[in-house]
Parts: structure tokens; sequence; C-alpha cells
């Protein structure tokens, strides 16, 4: 066992491994595999085999600096939807706070619940909005 445990970090050393894209693809293509099962659509496999089998390769890729820049580009073009599923995850937990997003910066500002219609002050960008709190 130590010896498949020496030969992994062995393989694995120099190599990019995981990250933010990379969970996505491997998110992407389980929902589309199950999906499939359903289905059972060949071109729906040939996708998910594309899609794993991209996620392997940046894996393994020992070209670190490519696939950081891929994962930034990645993170970049998925911001907005990112900050929208936070939005709607601090809204449902937080039950003393409400979350709004600046129309201007795009930065998040927390504000009480429950004081009715209110004014918010961005603290970035000093832009003022209203909101029901
Ligand atoms: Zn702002």
């Amino acid at each position: 066992m130590d010896k498949l445990k020496n030969y992994m970090i062995t393989f694995m050393r120099g190599r990019y491994g995981g990250d933010h894209l990379n969970s996505a693809l491997i998110i992407i293509g389980f929902s589309f595999l199950i999906i499939n099962v359903f289905l059972n659509n060949s071109a729906l496999s040939i996708l998910v085999n594309i899609i794993m089998l991209y996620a392997l390769y940046r894996g393994f890729s020992k070209n670190i600096w490519a696939r950081q820049k891929e994962n930034m580009r990645f993170l970049e073009i998925t911001k907005d939807l990112r900050c929208n599923f936070k939005l709607i995850k601090y809204n449902f937990t937080d039950k003393e706070s409400k979350y709004f997003i600046c129309p201007n910066c795009k930065q998040m500002v927390k504000v009480p619940r429950g004081k009715g219609k209110i004014e918010i002050r961005c603290p970035r960008c000093n832009t003022k909005f209203d909101r029901r709190s």
C-alpha cells in the first residue's frame, strides 16, 4: 500500500491536479452521465467522455501555467453566476441579515433584515439604491 502511495506521489509531482474548472467539469460530466442513464443518447455519451477526458487531461497536465490561465478565464466568465449562487445561499441561511448586489460595481452588501424599504449605500463605490430589507 505504501509502495502505491509513493508511486502516486511521484506520478503527480509537477502535475496540475484539481482546480475550480476541473471540479465543475467533473460535476457537469457526472450530471450528464446520470441524465444519460434515462435518455441513453449516444451523442450525450460521447460528450460525457469528452468532458471527463478533458478533466483528466487537465489534472495530469504538466503545463501548469496554461491550466492556471484556463482556470482564471473560467472563474472570470462564471463570476456573476457564482456571485448569484452565493447571494441566494446567504439570503437563505442568514436570518439576521439580507444581502444585495450593488447595481454599479457588483459588490455584495449586507444589511439588517426586516427594516422595511431602506436606502443602501455601497461601501465600495458609494452608489445609493433602494431595497426592501
Ligand atoms: Zn458599488
